[in-house]
């Protein structure tokens, strides 16, 4: 199922007050009314629920930094700053905005944490793979082989006296798509809260931000999707303050021989990754780190993930493994209802 696809999905849920790949349960909205805003932008399908006055005001400064993001970061707009750093590589170093630095120093602090499985120069071999614009194939080993030359990201070089960005050989590509997201969501909560808006949603596909609770007082309940039967649950959970954030191997993905190949690629394989997860939720203040580790995690697979969730420290997770395995961490025991 494409992302696309899943995005449609996406919108008729909401409809009855449920959302996707990370659902909304029991949102809907009880005395205040919500100010509520859908946009396609980054990709993929966001949704801003904000009760209060300035609820209006502060819905559409966020929705207006979504699309400043999508602008800064779309490596399909020849015109981002993403693009014109991949189309300089091995060039030159690339004057960027301080938030396009940023994303990218977050990442490489990641890579080091992951050991390497999370690495923002995955570019090569997600085009090789077809999961971008081209043709979703398994390609020969050779081809494998040459597009992982042209990862790591040792090769970043970020600057900020001069304020540029450099990747130090041709070919290499950078591809935020794994912490684009949570970076936007965290501005997009930050802003909420500036507008002194103390009870929203934020649903940048899948990627979710629970500000306080809701109207009624209790809390949002985030649901998980089931990795294996489309628009079911496996899980959900009560979030107050929190983020979630869901990566797994049913969000875009191909099959041939009855073997699934999706979009999460270990860098040491170049090949998607078969760490034994199907989808892994990561719940953390701080959605940006929840975005990368939820892919780091998924690559890493459940005991090594485990461990890099526990130093990191101030995060939880609910791993679904093959065969519909639900495992969470202490810190959300109490918390998470598991649907099967
Ligand atoms: P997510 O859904 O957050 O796990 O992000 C998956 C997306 O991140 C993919 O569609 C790729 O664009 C990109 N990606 C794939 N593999 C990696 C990786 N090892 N490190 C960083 N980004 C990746
Ligand atoms: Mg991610």
């Amino acid at each position: 199922m494409t992302r696309a696809n899943h995005a449609g999905r996406n919108i008729a849920l909401f409809l009855s007050c449920v959302f996707g790949a990370v659902l909304m349960l029991t949102g809907c909205p009880v005395r205040q009314r919500a100010y509520q805003r859908t946009e396609l932008v980054m990709d993929t399908v966001v949704t801003v629920t904000a009760y209060g006055r300035a609820a209006p005001d502060a819905v559409e400064r966020v929705m207006s930094e979504f699309a400043r993001f999508d602008a800064l970061w779309n490596r399909f707009d020849p015109s981002s700053e993403v693009s014109r750093i991949n189309a300089n590589a091995g060039r030159e170093p690339v004057k960027v905005h301080e938030d396009t630095r940023f994303i990218i120093k977050k990442s490489l602090v990641h890579s080091e944490l992951s050991g390497g499985a999370f690495d923002i120069t995955i570019g090569p071999l997600v085009d090789l793979w077809g999961f971008t614009r081209g043709e979703r194939r398994v390609p020969a080993s050779d081809e494998i082989r040459r597009a992982q030359e042209l990862v790591d990201y040792r090769d970043v070089v970020v600057d900020d006296a001069a304020g540029t960005v450099f990747l130090r050989r041709p070919g290499m590509s950078l591809d935020l798509g794994a912490v684009a997201k949570g970076y936007a969501t965290d501005r997009a909560a930050a802003i909420l809260k500036s507008h002194g808006i103390t009870q929203a949603l934020i649903n940048a596909g899948g990627n979710v931000y629970a500000i306080g609770s809701k109207p009624d007082r209790t809390n949002w309940t985030i649901g998980v999707q089931h990795p294996r039967r489309p628009g079911q649950l496996i899980a959900s959970m009560r979030l107050i303050d929190m983020s979630a954030v869901t990566s797994g191997d049913y969000e875009r993905f191909f099959e041939v021989g009855g073997v699934r190949y999706h979009h999460i690629i270990d860098p040491s394989t170049g090949s998607p990754a078969r760490g034994g997860l199907t989808a892994i939720t990561v719940v953390s203040r701080d959605s940006a780190e929840a975005d990368m580790l939820s892919t780091s995690v998924f690559i890493l697979g459940k005991s090594k993930g485990i461990e890099l969730i526990r130093r990191i420290g101030g995060t939880e997770a609910v791993f679904v493994e093959e065969g519909n395995i639900v495992t969470i961490t202490d810190g959300l025991k109490g918390q998470v209802h598991i649907t099967r």
